[in-house]
C-alpha cells in the first residue's frame, strides 16, 4: 500500500515516488501521509548531526520507498558545493531581540544557494528525487510552474539540462523584481522555457492547475512521450527537504549552547503559498519541540485574517508589493494543514476547497480554528512597515534583511513569544541583493535607477557583498522575451514540449 493519498480522498494510495512524479493528486488534492509523525527524530542526538546526516534521516522517514542509498546520493548531489555555508542554512544571532520580551532571537539564512532564495534548498533536491522515479521507457517529464518570483529561477537552476526533463516557467508580467526577471530570462539550458503572463500570480497558478487537469492536452502530450509534473511547493518533493532545516536550526542552537535538549523554540516564517511554514509543522509532528509557528504575511493578508476569524476569503484586492514572492491570495499548502488539524477529514477538506473555487471563500468550524491557533499565530506588515523593519533591523543589529524577511521581523516585533520559549528563529528567505532598490531605499540611501548600481550602493553602505550570481546578471544575454495571455498558456506548454523533445 502506498504511503501517500489525496487530501480530498483516502484512496487510491501512491508511493512517495509516484507522488513526486505526479506532483498533484488526480482529484486535484495534495498528497499527504497518515504516517506523518509515525517515525520521529531523536532530539537528544541532534547536536552531533550535520546537515547531510539530518537530511538523510528526515527525508528517509518521509519518503520510505526511496532506498537509503538513493536518499544519500540525492543529498550529496544537492548540497555538496552548492550552498555558501557548510551548515547549508546557517543561524546568525541578532544582538537585539525584536520584541521587548527579550527572548534571544536568531536569523536562519536560507538563501545561500545558487539563486539566493530559500527555494534552492528544495529545488536543488527535487530534480534528484524525480530522476529516481521510474517512468515508462523514453518518457520525458515536463515541469510546468507558475512563479511569483523566486520559485521560477530556483526551479530553472535545479532542472536545467536535467536528464529526461524539460521545464516551462510562467511569471506575472511586470510583477516580479528587475533582478528576478533577469534571473529567469537569462537562464541557460536546452530544456528550458520562460514566459511572462498577462495577469497576476494567482491567475497564472490557477491556469497551471487547469493545464494539469486538462485531459485532452495531457493525452496529446503523452502521445509525444511527455507527462506533466509540478515543481510548485505543492509537490511532496519540495516540502520534504524543507523539513530538514527546522531540525538543523535546533541542532545549531544546541551546539551554540543557546538551548538545552527539549527546550521549545518558536519559528517565524515569511509566508506565501504556506509551504515553508507547513514544513515547520511537519517537523513538530516528527518530534521537534516547536513552541509556535508564526505566519508572517505582507499586505496580502488573507492568512492573517484567516487565523483571526476562521474565514478564508480570496475575494479581495490583490496588492503588488516589495515582497513579490508573498503576493498570493490562494495559499495552496494550507489545504494540507487543514487536513492534518482536522484529523484527516477528507470530506471536510474537499468541501472547503470546492467552496473556495465556487464561492471564493470558506469558513472552518470553530473547534478547528481553536486547534489551529494552538500551533499557529500570525500577523502582517504593509509596505511602510516593511521598510521601517528593514531600517530598524539594520540600526539595531547591523544586519541587512530583504523585504520578505522584514515582514517576519515586523510580526516578531508585534508578537510576544509564548511563555517558556527558549529561543526565536526568524527564517530569512531571500538575499537583500535580490531586491536592492527596496532595501537601499528603506535604509535611506540614494538609489540610482539601475538595480546593479543600487547593489553597489548597498554593498558600500553595509559592508556586505552582492552574491556573484546576482551581480553577474548585468552582462548576461536575455534569452526569453515571450508574453502570453492566460488563455494561451496551455498551447505555450505544448510548443515548448515539442521543441524540447526535438532538441533532446
Ligand atoms: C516563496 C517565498 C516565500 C514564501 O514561501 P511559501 O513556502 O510560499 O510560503 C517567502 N519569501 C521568499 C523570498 C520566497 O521566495
Amino acid at each position: 500500500m502506498g504511503f501517500y493519498h489525496s487530501t480530498r480522498s483516502a484512496s487510491p494510495t501512491f508511493t512517495s515516488k509516484e507522488a513526486i512524479r505526479r506532483g498533484i493528486a488526480p482529484d486535484g488534492g495534495l498528497f499527504v501521509s497518515d504516517d506523518l509523525g509515525g517515525t520521529t527524530i531523536d532530539i537528544s542526538t541532534l547536536a552531533n548531526k550535520d546537515y547531510p546526516t539530518l537530511a538523510r534521516e528526515v527525508m528517509g522517514a518521509l519518503l520510505p520507498d526511496y532506498s537509503a542509498d538513493e536518499i544519500a546520493a540525492c543529498v550529496d548531489e544537492a548540497y555538496t558545493g552548492t550552498f555558501a555555508s557548510s551548515e547549508v542554512t546557517p543561524l546568525v544571532p541578532l544582538s537585539q531581540a525584536p520584541n521587548a520580551d527579550g527572548t534571544p532571537t536568531y536569523v536562519m539564512e536560507l538563501f545561500g544557494g545558487p539563486t539566493s532564495a530559500f527555494k534552492d534548498v528544495a529545488l536543488q533536491m527535487l530534480p534528484r528525487l524525480m530522476a529516481r522515479t521510474a517512468g515508462a521507457e523514453g518518457e520525458r517529464i515536463m515541469i510546468v510552474t507558475a512563479t511569483s518570483g523566486d520559485t521560477g529561477k530556483a526551479a530553472l537552476a535545479g532542472f536545467a539540462d536535467a536528464p529526461g526533463c524539460g521545464i516551462t516557467v510562467f511569471y506575472p508580467e511586470g510583477k516580479v523584481s528587475h533582478v528576478q526577471n533577469l534571473q529567469m530570462s537569462t537562464q541557460e539550458g536546452a530544456n528550458v522555457a520562460v514566459c511572462a503572463v498577462r495577469g497576476n500570480f494567482d491567475d497564472a497558478q490557477t491556469a497551471v492547475k487547469q493545464i494539469f487537469a486538462n485531459k485532452e492536452l495531457g493525452e496529446r502530450l503523452a502521445a509525444g512521450g511527455t507527462i506533466l509534473s509540478s515543481a510548485n511547493s505543492i509537490n511532496v518533493g519540495r516540502l520534504v527537504p524543507q523539513v530538514v532545516y527546522y531540525f538543523a536550526a535546533y541542532a545549531q542552537l544546541l551546539r551554540a549552547g543557546a538551548i538545552q535538549t527539549g527546550d521549545a523554540v518558536e519559528f517565524c516564517v515569511p509566508t506565501g503559498n504556506f509551504g515553508d511554514i507547513l514544513a515547520g509543522y511537519y517537523a513538530k509532528r516528527m518530534g521537534l519541540p516547536v513552541a509556535k509557528l508564526l505566519v508572517a504575511s505582507d499586505k496580502n493578508n488573507v492568512l492573517a485574517d484567516f487565523l483571526a476569524t476562521g474565514t478564508y476569503d480570496r475575494e479581495r484586492p490583490f496588492y503588488t508589493t516589495t515582497s513579490p514572492s508573498m503576493d498570493i491570495l490562494v495559499s495552496s499548502n494550507l489545504e494540507r494543514m487543514l487536513y492534518y488539524l482536522a484529523d484527516g477529514d477528507c470530506e471536510l477538506v474537499a468541501d472547503l476547497m470546492s467552496k473556495l473555487t465556487d464561492e471564493g471563500n470558506y469558513q472552518i468550524p470553530a473547534e478547528l480554528l481553536e486547534r489551529i491557533r494552538t500551533v499557529f499565530d500570525g500577523g502582517w506588515a504593509d509596505e511602510d512597515q516593511v521598510a521601517a523593519a528593514i531600517r530598524r533591523c539594520w540600526d539595531e543589529n547591523s544586519y541587512v534583511i530583504d523585504p520578505h524577511t522584514a515582514c517576519g521581523y515586523h510580526v516578531m516585533e508585534q508578537t510576544a513569544a509564548v511563555e517558556g520559549t527558549a529561543c526565536r528563529v526568524l527564517l530569512s528567505t531571500a538575499s537583500p541583493y535580490k531586491f536592492p532598490k527596496a532595501v537601499a531605499e528603506s535604509l535611506g540611501l540614494f538609489c540610482p535607477p539601475d538595480d546593479f548600481a543600487c547593489m553597489e550602493v548597498l554593498a558600500k553602505h553595509t559592508g556586505t557583498t552582492a552574491p556573484a550570481q546576482l551581480a553577474g546578471l548585468k552582462t548576461k544575454p536575455v534569452r526569453f522575451e515571450d508574453v502570453v495571455d492566460v488563455a494561451d498558456m496551455g498551447s505555450y506548454v505544448e510548443q515548448a514540449a515539442s521543441r524540447i523533445a526535438k532538441e533532446a
